[in-house]
C-alpha cells in the first residue's frame, strides 16, 4: 500500500496539480493571428511563464488534502468499482451518410463522422491514464473498439495535456493519417512522438482554421476552457488547454474538453458560436468538490454550460471509464438527469450514451435507449 501511496503521491502531482492555481496577468506579446481568427486577440490567459485562467481560480486544494482524502476518507479509500455498471455496447459506425453519427468510445473519446469525414476527440485507447504503461488511474471500462477498428480518422482534437486526454500510445497508433489540432504549446509534444509538422494545427484560443479534406470544407476554432495542464513535475501550465468547435456540411459541434464553471467563457462562446448542434461536455471527476471544483464541472454545472453556449442537444463525456475522483461511478449520468428534471429541461437534451453507443443526430437527444437505466434512478437521487 505504502508503494501504491507513493505512486498516486506522483500521479496527484502530475494529474492533479499542487501548487497554487496564479491568478491572470498580462505579460506576453499577442501572438500573431491567423486570417481567419474569428475576432480580436486577447492575451490575457499568458503569462512569461505559463498559461493562466483570465478570471482566475483560486487554490484548489493541497496535495496533502487530496492523498488524505484519497487514502483515508472510507468512501473513496474503499472504492470497489465492480459494484458498478457502465451500460456498454457495439458501435454501429456510419457508413456514407448525410446525417451526423455520434459514438462514445469512452471518457473524452468521442467519433464524429458525417458527409464522409470522422472526426475524433481526445483520442485515448490505453488501459491507464498516466505516465506509466502499468501504473495510475486505470481504466475500469474497455474503450468500445480498439484503435485498429477505427475507420480513417481525418481531424483529430486535443484539448490539453493531461494522460486522459492525450494518449502518447494512441497518437502514434493514429500516425500522420489525420490533421491534428491542439492547443498552444501541444505540437512540439506531437512532433516528438514522431507526428509530422504539417498535420499539426496548434491555435490559440479563438484562432480558426478552415481546411479542406476529401473535398469537404472544415471549419475548427479553439475556444476557452477553465482548466491547467501538465504531465510531468516541471510543466506545470506550460501548455494551453482548450475546447474546440468543428463545423462541417451544416453541423456544428462544440468539444468541451476539460473544464471548470465561470458565468463569462461559455456565454461568450454561445454568443460568438451562436449555432452549436451538438455539445460534447463533462459530467464526472468532480468530487471532492473543494479540490476538484475549480477544474471539473459537476453535472449540475455541465448542464449551465449547455445552456451558456446554446447547445441544440448535448452528450456528457469524462465519465464512467477512468477512476479520477471521488463520485460514485454512476452518479454523473443520476445527477444530469436530475438536475435536467429541476430546470423543467427534457431529458433528450442532454444525453448520456452507453459505452460504444453509437446514435444519429437526429436520436441524439433521446433518452437511453438500452433499458431506461439512467432515467429511472434520476428520481432516486
Ligand atoms: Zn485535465
Ligand atoms: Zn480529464
Amino acid at each position: 500500500m505504502r508503494g501504491s501511496t507513493c505512486l498516486w503521491a506522483v500521479l496527484a502531482v502530475v494529474l492533479l496539480g499542487c501548487a497554487q492555481a496564479r491568478s491572470a496577468a498580462t505579460s506576453n506579446s499577442v501572438s500573431t493571428m491567423s486570417e481567419t481568427s474569428v475576432a480580436k486577440p486577447d492575451s490575457s490567459h499568458k503569462t512569461a511563464d505559463g498559461f493562466v485562467n483570465p478570471l482566475g481560480v483560486s487554490d484548489h486544494g493541497s496535495l496533502f488534502g487530496f492523498l488524505k482524502a484519497r487514502f483515508r476518507s472510507g468512501k473513496w479509500a474503499s472504492y470497489q468499482p465492480e459494484r458498478y455498471r457502465v451500460p456498454t455496447t457495439q458501435p454501429e459506425f456510419a457508413d456514407q451518410d448525410d446525417e451526423p453519427v455520434v459514438t462514445w468510445i469512452g471518457h473524452s473519446t468521442v467519433l464524429l463522422q458525417h458527409r464522409g469525414l470522422n472526426v475524433i476527440t481526445d483520442p485515448v485507447f490505453s488501459e491507464y491514464a498516466s505516465p506509466f504503461s502499468f501504473a495510475g488511474p486505470k481504466r475500469i471500462t474497455a474503450p468500445a473498439v480498439t484503435i485498429e477498428e477505427l475507420p480513417r480518422i481525418d481531424v483529430v482534437v486535443i484539448s490539453h495535456n493531461h494522460y486522459d486526454h492525450l494518449d502518447t500510445a494512441s497518437v502514434q497508433a493514429l500516425g500522420n493519417t489525420p490533421l491534428y489540432f491542439v492547443p498552444l504549446g501541444v505540437k512540439a509534444w506531437m512532433v516528438k512522438k514522431g507526428i509530422a509538422a504539417e498535420r499539426v494545427e496548434e491555435l490559440d484560443w479563438w484562432e480558426s482554421r478552415k481546411v479542406m479534406i476529401n473535398g469537404v470544407e472544415v471549419d475548427v476554432t479553439a475556444t476557452p476552457t477553465q482548466h491547467f495542464s501538465g504531465r510531468g513535475l516541471f510543466d506545470r501550465d506550460k501548455t494551453l488547454w482548450a475546447s474546440w468547435a468543428v463545423a462541417w456540411g451544416g453541423f456544428t459541434s462544440w468539444f468541451g474538453g476539460d473544464t471548470g464553471y465561470n458565468d463569462q467563457q461559455f456565454r461568450e462562446i454561445g454568443e460568438r458560436l451562436p449555432n452549436i448542434d451538438l455539445g460534447i461536455i463533462p459530467v464526472g471527476a468532480y468530487a471532492p468538490q473543494w479540490f476538484m471544483g475549480r477544474i471539473h464541472v459537476n453535472p449540475e454545472e455541465a448542464l449551465q454550460i449547455h445552456q451558456d453556449i446554446g447547445a441544440r442537444q448535448s452528450l456528457g463525456i469524462h465519465w464512467g471509464t477512468f477512476i479520477l475522483t471521488a463520485e460514485e461511478i454512476d452518479e454523473p449520468p443520476r445527477r444530469l438527469a436530475q438536475a435536467l428534471k429541476n430546470a423543467g429541461l427534457p431529458l433528450d437534451s442532454f444525453s448520456v450514451f452507453a459505452v460504444g453507443e453509437t446514435r444519429r443526430y437526429s436520436q441524439v437527444g433521446d433518452e437511453h435507449r438500452a433499458d431506461g437505466h439512467w432515467r429511472d434512478k434520476a428520481g432516486e437521487y
